[in-house]
């Protein structure tokens, strides 16, 4: 990203000396917790306590909801607004993360360690669209009339769910706190927002913009805390009638299941994946490799949509492993405050065990390391960017589950949930049809690239693939416009484009007799 910029044009970071907001944002009012509890909030980069923060539990739910339905009840100043005002707070709000982008980048940096210029261009970048994306839908919601038969006539009403609660994953706090609360206030609900322990920070500056941009008390309520405690209470609360979920699988099976049993509130899930890449021998070589690459160590590798199996044609896999490893040694470690670093540490100590783990057991079952595979520096969370290539049939390092790494099968067909770290596996094929049968061997479907010039192969494969996004000599490339979501284990419904406002609005049928056929 910074690639020739010399430093000094660079965004810089602000200076922060004191985090503003660390407590519990209801109505458009901090609180303490009910419990007195707070918890620390660490920089993985340094190991040093940022601050404390107020601990949401149960009753703090409770109390964030209670807000919630009243900002949402018929009557209240949120459902007498224009939808074309929601529209306009939507946008004044995004302007506020204009004027605060290098304090949010921050305090993104500060709290994920991803590098600065991450959180600055894209997650920054992801977050503003997604608001003004979903802004400009606010007025353009609506129903249909439709040919019914006999002397009736019927049109559908899209209204608000209701309280939408959200759970918001540790790699990508801000950009996942908008993907599901832009269409939620678009569509007119309202919402209570748990940011995930690791990374509270972003979530609650917005809330002091959410205030100073006009939302009526109670429309966005945030509630810091633990997955367990307040995370688990918007599952199964009583009066939330949906919730998104960004996270691990299990815990997805967890919200689903609390969903059953409490009131069956509308449950949409985006999980994890095990996502194939598919790379032609008639491809553009090098940008398969930087693009592959960029898909499997970006975000230090800690993402859903990470590429965990790339599949090189046979023909040129020695050269893509050769030139893997030389883009790899580009990558520049350091400081994530400083915009010259392009890769940071590890969220934390759990999250750096397991992976190194499991590089280890890699290397022991005799899986080729072609570059890294150790950590950086002494008592860091730091991991060098990792290539494994020359899988073989016998090597089985773990099975299933997450973080249960790479289990290299015979053919790298499924092998559990993404690393979560930067590392990259490399297999080969001969046949497409091959490729596609070890690619779609697996229960998760969350993303998958193809790199070919060719694009009648582009299409075919493309349509053979059982992932909810598929990517054409790109990765990563998401946009607010374009859906997001998995297939099979990857995930229920969709986030992003018009197709999310549908998992924010109930449909309202109404049907009139008439005293004859129109
Ligand atoms: P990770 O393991 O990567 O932290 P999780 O799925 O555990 O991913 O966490 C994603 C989000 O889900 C976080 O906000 C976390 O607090 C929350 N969470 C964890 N456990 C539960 C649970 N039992 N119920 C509801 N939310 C949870």
């Amino acid at each position: 990203m910074a690639e020739g910029i010399p430093a000094l044009l660079l965004p810089q970071p602000v200076k922060v000396h004191e985090v503003r907001h660390t407590k519990i944002f209801i109505n458009n009012e901090w609180h303490t917790s009910i419990s007195g509890r707070t918890f620390p909030t660490f920089n993985p980069a340094t190991g040093a306590k940022i601050c404390d923060v107020e601990e949401a539990d149960k009753e703090d739910v409770d109390k964030a909801v209670q807000a919630a339905r009243a900002a949402e009840q018929r009557g209240s100043p949120w459902r007498r607004m224009d939808a074309s005002s929601r529209g306009r707070l939507l946008h004044q709000l995004a302007d506020l993360m204009e004027r605060d982008r290098r304090l949010l980048a921050t305090l993104e940096t500060l709290d994920t360690g991803k590098p600065f210029l991450q959180s600055f261009f894209i997650d920054l970048d992801g977050s503003i669209k997604t608001l003004r994306y979903y802004a400009g839908w606010a007025d353009k919601i609506h129903g249909k009339s439709l040919p019914v038969d006999e002397s009736f006539m019927c049109f559908t009403k899209h209204e608000p769910v209701g309280v939408c609660g959200a759970i918001i994953p540790w790699n990508f706090p801000l950009l996942m706190f908008m993907w599901k609360m832009a269409p939620a206030l678009s569509c007119g609900n309202t919402v209570v927002i748990k940011p995930a322990e690791q990374t509270p920070l972003t979530a609650l500056h917005i809330g002091a913009l959410i205030k100073e941009a006009g939302f009526p008390p109670g429309v966005v309520n945030i509630v810091p805390g633990f997955g367990p405690t307040a995370g688990a209470s918007i599952a199964s609360h009583m009066d939330i009638d949906k919730v998104a979920f960004t996270g691990s699988t299990e815990i997805g099976q967890l919200i689903k299941e609390a969903s059953a049993k409490s009131n069956l509130k509308r449950v949409t899930l985006e999980l994890g994946g095990k996502n194939p890449c598919i790379v032609f021998a008639d491809c553009d070589l090098q940008l398969a490799v930087e693009e592959t690459q960029k898909g499997a160590v970006y975000n230090q590798g800690q993402c859903c949509t990470a590429a965990s199996r790339i599949f090189v044609e046979e023909s040129i896999y020695e050269e893509f492993v050769r030139r893997s490893i030389e883009t790899a040694k580009k990558i520049v470690i350091g400081d994530p405050l400083d915009p010259q670093t392009s890769h940071g540490p590890q969220i934390s100590r759990q999250q750096f065990d397991k992976i190194m783990d499991l590089i280890e057991s890699g290397k022991e079952e005799g899986a080729r390391l072609e570059y890294g595979g150790s950590a950086v520096g002494e008592k860091t969370l730091y991991i060098q960017p990792t290539i494994f290539s020359g899988v073989k049939d016998h090597m089985r390092i773990a099975k299933e589950e997450v973080y249960n790494l790479f289990q290299f099968t015979t053919d790298g067909s499924d092998t559990g949930m993404e690393i979560f770290g930067p590392v990259q596996c490399i297999f080969s094929f001969k046949r497409q049809q091959e490729a596609i049968e070890r690619a779609n061997n697996s229960k998760y479907g969350l993303v998958s690239a193809v790199f070919t010039t060719s694009m009648d192969r582009a299409l075919t494969v493309s349509a053979a693939l059982e992932t909810g996004t598929v990517w054409i000599n790109c990765y990563n490339a998401l946009h607010a416009q374009t859906p997001f979501g998995g297939y099979k284990m990857s995930g229920n419904g969709r986030e992003l484009g018009e197709y999310a406002l549908a998992e924010y609005s109930e449909v309202k049928a109404v049907t009139i007799k008439l005293s004859e056929t129109l």
